[in-house]
């Protein structure tokens, strides 16, 4: 659970670190306002993807589901600055998919908490292992991160893309040139 109170007193903390001045108008009501906010952009630390993934339908078609386009808006845990963008899913079922929008749900757990683009693409493709046991899941985001654009090397429109395979997807290079060829072709 988020601490309310402690986000307070950070963010003046915070503000007063960098100068300012914590009674003027415009930043009296920010600290609680950044702490009401907190709630929401870091509510996948009180979720499991298993609340979404434990519900399965049974399936006799085991071909590929893909799942791409999921926008997404994560925080960078190394300078707290957002990063957003697309995540793509692919999973060879092995008698079991789960409800589609459960992906995206799947996305948002792991986007809601201070992050790292290649850590949470390896999470979401491991949870999709685990609770749905699929032949084998693929996971590429695309992202732009306000940490390269706004401060350091400055380059907006830059993407960073990073992928997970398991299973046949690790195994079968057809497999990943498929999942590429459905999601749009090349990175
Ligand atoms: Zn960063």
């Amino acid at each position: 659970m988020v601490n309310q109170k402690k986000i307070e007193e950070a963010v003046k903390l915070f503000l007063e670190g960098i100068g300012e001045d914590i009674t003027r108008e415009g930043l009296i009501e920010t600290p609680e306002r950044i702490a009401r906010m907190c709630t929401e952009l870091f509510a996948g630390m009180d979720e499991t993807a298993k609340n979404h993934l434990q519900k399965t339908f049974s399936v006799s078609n085991n071909d590929i589901v893909l799942e791409k386009d999921i926008t997404f808006y994560s925080v960078c845990e190394h300078h707290l600055l957002p990063f957003y963008g697309k995540a793509h899913i692919a999973y060879i079922p092995d008698g079991k998919v789960v409800g589609l929008s459960k992906l995206a749900r799947t996305v948002e757990v792991y986007a809601k908490r201070p992050q790292i683009q290649e850590q949470m693409t390896v999470q979401i493709a491991e949870a999709l292992m685990e609770h749905l046991r699929p032949k084998g899941v693929m996971v590429m985001l695309e992202a732009e991160h306000m940490c390269m654009t706004m401060r350091g090397i400055r380059k907006p429109g830059s993407r960073t893309v990073t992928i997970a395979k398991k299973g046949c997807f690790e195994e079968e290079p057809k497999l990943q040139d498929y999942f590429l060829h459905l999601i749009g072709g090349k990175i």
